[in-house]
């Protein structure tokens, strides 16, 4: 038994390494929550990237490590929906880590780009939001809810 609950559990971690974090492989299936892609202005000036791809947990599904206490956050407060979102991150290497929003304390926006070597586990988003910001030659995908805005 001790093997197998072992291998249920993912950890990513951040570019520089010093940075893990640890989910349950079934938090990945929970369709109530599912991985999205959030193609905001704001997401890609934090990320670097065309979106972030994330996916909403209860805090208490995650487990941060950080020994060297190199987690550093920045209030985001100029957001679409006015709502204060903190972002974490390594300040050591810069990797986006997790999001939690001001009217959502206890949910964590776990970025599932710290699980990029696991491309054969990470599930394809469920939905898509401010499609309104995406690139004109960004395909949508298909089979995805597409929201212009946030979902809520
Ligand atoms: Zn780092
Ligand atoms: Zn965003």
């Amino acid at each position: 038994m001790s093997s197998s609950s072992a291998s249920s559990e993912l950890i990513g971690h951040c570019l520089c390494g010093e940075i893990k974090v640890k989910i349950e492989r079934e938090s990945l299936n929970d369709i109530s929550n599912g991985a999205y892609l959030c193609h905001c202005e704001n997401c890609k000036r934090a990320g670097g990237g065309l979106c972030s791809y994330g996916l909403r947990l209860p805090e208490d599904k995650v487990v941060v490590l950080d020994s060297k206490s190199l987690i550093k956050k920045y209030d985001d407060k100029n957001t679409k929906s006015k709502n204060l979102l903190e972002r974490y991150f390594c300040s050591q290497c810069g990797s986006p880590i997790y999001g939690k929003r001001s009217n959502s304390p206890n949910i964590l926006t776990i970025k599932l780009s710290l699980f990029s070597d696991k491309i054969d586990q990470l599930p394809c988003p469920i939905k898509q939001i401010f499609c309104k910001e995406m690139m004109k030659w960004e395909k949508k995908i298909d089979g995805a809810k597409h929201y212009d805005e946030s979902a809520e």
